[in-house]
């Protein structure tokens, strides 16, 4: 199923305000397993509002406009997409007592005529409630199109949305979308995609969505099924595949789960204790860990060593080790790794030395150059890596890959 999405309003196209509706409804269809090819803003004009609408529907099986229903002369979508449709407009009473009702509840006694214009309704409409405001919202189908007509504030939006579109959506003949999310870390996009390119190119039902996100890879299974034991049977299979691709590079099926809550409840099922060493994250890695609620049990400290005073000061580095190999070297993320391990007495420890960037590359060490130290009860890894990128996304990717590769080791526990 493709949705295409119309966003209606001048202030939109001025830049007036941020079009989050967009967002949002991208969000929520593609968490439905609905794929959204197209989005436009159009002005409060009614002849290009008619184009965006003729061509969507064209094109997609169900079309979302947001905005343009209220009781001003310039709130035209419901009366154009209606137009398109070949549909006349009738004054609804019971959306007439909705109206009534909202302003008493708000204690409004100036209901004025163009209020009434929002009691207008398109025949054969199914017709939305809105809670939040007096806009009711529309549901049209044609031709196996179906055409939704959404208020544009966010409150409005959403709460109908939730409340009435999405069943409406997972109802398609009764059936429903189940979906499930697998998550990859340590394989880059066009990687992961190329290992399951015969699943993408063959898929149908259910279907294969990747999503890349800064050092992860999550592919969406979605199914539409009968009930919710059939569409878990669909996807079921794909996802076993996937693990038996992917392997231990899967961190998780859970939608909710991010890496760091992943390692943080690795580390408390074993019972280790955690620091971190930090140079060029400036305490990202920290700050990942400590987004999870209940880290304090495992976390003992996060530092930020990033003068060379600070490395010798705070975790012990040699003078010499720096010296010779440098602050960005495999000999001081040992040092790093090895001494906050010690002075916090922790059974686990991560330390990270590299080069950001845009600055401070050499030929021999190059923006970009990280070293990542692991430890984990006696054992020691230290990974030499090479990321790309502003100073930001090297610092980022160096943040994900830190935590996959200790996530990784602590799979032996
Ligand atoms: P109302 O019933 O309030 O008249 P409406 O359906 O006519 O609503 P608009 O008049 O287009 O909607 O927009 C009302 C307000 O909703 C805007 O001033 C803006 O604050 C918000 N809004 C509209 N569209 C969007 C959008 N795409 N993203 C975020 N906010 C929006």
């Amino acid at each position: 199923m493709v949705a295409e999405l119309i966003s209606v309003g001048t202030e939109l196209l001025m830049g007036n305000i941020v079009n989050t509706n967009a967002a949002y409804l991208s969000r929520k269809l593609a968490a439905m397993g609905i794929s959204v090819y197209y989005q436009s803003t159009v002005g409060d004009n009614k002849e290009r509002l008619k184009k965006a609408i003729e061509t969507a529907v064209d094109r997609a099986d169900i079309v979302i406009l947001s905005g343009g229903l209220g009781p001003t002369a310039d709130d035209l979508t419901k009366e154009t997409a209606a137009e398109v449709l070949g549909r006349d407009m009738y004054l609804d009473e019971r959306s007439m007592e909705r109206i009534r009702e909202y302003f008493a509840r708000i204690h409004r006694t100036n209901i004025t005529e163009n209020n009434w214009k929002q009691a207008m309704i398109p025949e054969k409409a199914l017709i939305l409630d809105n809670h939040n405001g007096t806009a009711p919202g529309i549901i049209m189908e044609e031709e196996g199109k179906t055409v939704i007509l959404l208020p544009g504030p966010p409150n409005e939006l959403q709460l109908m949305f939730e409340e009435s579109v999405v069943p409406y959506l997972q109802k398609d003949n009764c059936k429903i979308l189940y979906s499930k999310m697998v998550k990859v870390c340590g394989i880059g996009e066009s990687r992961a995609e190329t290992m399951i390119k015969d699943l993408m190119d063959a898929q149908t039902n259910p279907t294969i969505a990747p999503y890349a996100k800064t050092g992860e890879v999550h592919f969406r299974i979605t199914a539409l099924a009968e009930s919710k034991e059939a569409g878990k049977e669909l996807v079921k299979p794909v996802v076993k595949e996937l693990k038996q691709r992917f392997g231990d590079a899967i961190y998780t099926t859970k939608e909710e789960v991010t890496l760091e809550e992943k390692i943080v409840k690795m580390l408390k099922k074993r019972g280790l204790t955690m620091v971190t060493a930090e140079s060029c994250t400036g305490g990202m890695l920290a700050s990942k860990l400590i987004n999870v609620s209940g880290v304090s049990e495992i976390f003992k400290a996060g530092l930020v060593t990033y003068a060379n005073e600070a490395k010798r000061e705070l975790l012990g580095v040699q003078k010499k080790t720096l010296k010779k190999y440098g602050a960005v070297s495999r000999e001081t993320a040992e040092e790093m790794v090895l001494g906050a391990a010690e002075r916090y007495d922790a059974d686990v420890s991560i330390s990270i030395t590299g080069i950001a960037g845009p600055e401070g590359g050499t030929e021999e060490k190059p923006v970009g150059l990280v070293y990542i130290g692991c430890y984990v009860c006696g054992e020691l890894e230290i990974y030499e890596c090479h990321f790309t990128g502003t100073r930001e996304k090297i610092r980022e990717t160096t943040t994900i890959t830190a935590l996959n590769l200790i996530r990784k080791m602590l799979l032996d526990y």
